[in-house]
């Protein structure tokens, strides 16, 4: 007999609960058990008692928080059923950043899915997006709103080229975010034929370290440290570095810096505008609104819960589809990474 949904899983002030397993999802406070679906740190904080993580999460935790950062782990491979107090758990490839996983909770036939974040465009830093037949589908809504459609990342990566002919002279700063968005970042610019040395902040050189362990090629990479060098070293070189960092005296030593960004909500002119962007790279690490609204018709479960993000809106669409949704207005969750 199926069970009910909400008793398999339910929010809770801390995160999705499962009350069976005893065991949380991406919880937003230091809990006994946690289940965690990627290393961005508003999903995986540290100070869990026993955290389940597929292998390249448990690595990315270690490298932000410290090799205290759990009281005990353990790796899932993906697809493996792994069994918690009674309920069944596996792990499924998200698309959104090396490492990130869905995770099915299944128990009497029923089963939930917890999507974390994830995309559907292709990114040759991690695993693509694999769909999970489940009766809830778990969601967020970052970009759930129908003016949301991402470009293709190869023709925002062919601006930036065409930008480091236009201005040989300038140093162009990309800001980032340090897990994903800037390996993504680096490896488009690779596969436009870009091979010159790229410059990173110090702030992302253990992530992508990382990346390159995991054998996801970036090319050369050199440390973006200006102390004690000459500035025409990165003369129309390629900086890239989280976008905190060129807001600080940090990068106003570079040779006249030409600020970029790569981000969803670089869609956004106004966004753009305010940060004082003058190159904008829409590149994503979330799905746009015909990826959401294409995964549930795809999928089609029987209800679909939204986390956070602009919920009212695909809520409403899926009414609209005879699906049943509902807003789970978690809080915790930022999209800092985009
Ligand atoms: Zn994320």
């Amino acid at each position: 007999m199926a069970m009910r949904f909400d008793a398999l899983l339910y929010p809770a002030p801390e995160g999705l609960y499962c009350p069976v397993g005893r065991f949380y999802v991406d919880p937003v406070r230091p809990v006994e058990r946690a289940l965690i679906t990627h290393g961005h740190s508003d999903h995986a904080r540290s100070g869990h008692g026993h955290v389940l993580a597929t292998r390249q999460t448990l690595d990315i935790m270690r490298i932000r928080y410290g090799e205290d950062f759990c009281g005990s782990e353990q790796a899932a491979a993906f697809g493996e059923e792994i069994v918690v107090n009674g309920v069944t758990v596996s792990f499924h490839p998200a698309g959104h950043v090396l490492g990130s996983a869905q995770i099915a909770i299944a128990k009497d036939a029923t089963r939930i899915v917890v999507s974390g974040d994830y995309k559907r465009r292709p990114d040759p830093t991690c695993a693509p997006y694999e769909p999970v037949t489940c009766d809830v589908f778990i969601t967020e809504a970052t970009f759930g709103l129908p003016v949301f459609h991402h470009p293709d990342p190869a023709g925002e990566m062919a601006k930036l080229y065409a930008s480091l002919r236009q201005f040989p002279e300038r140093t162009h700063m990309v800001g980032a975010y340090a897990l994903g968005k800037a390996q993504r970042v680096i490896r488009l610019l690779r596969d436009t034929g870009y091979n010159e040395p790229i410059y990173i902040h110090g702030a992302m050189e253990r992530l992508c370290d990382y990346y390159v362990s995991q054998g996801i090629d970036l090319g050369e990479l050199r440390p973006a440290t200006v102390e004690g060098r000459d500035k025409s070293l990165f003369k129309g070189a390629v900086v890239v570095g989280p976008s905190s960092a060129f807001a600080d005296r940090w990068a106003r030593r570079f040779n006249d810096p030409l600020p970029a960004f790569a981000s969803g909500w670089m869609m956004v002119r106004q966004r753009a505008k305010q940060g004082g962007v003058e190159l904008p790279l829409v590149i994503s690490d979330h799905c746009d609104w015909p990826e959401l609204t294409d995964t549930i018709s795809e999928l089609h479960p029987a209800e679909v819960w939204v986390t956070h993000g602009r919920e009212e809106a695909l809520v409403r669409w899926c009414e609209l589809q005879g699906v049943k949704a509902r807003p789970l207005h978690l809080v915790g969750y930022e999209d800092e990474a985009e």
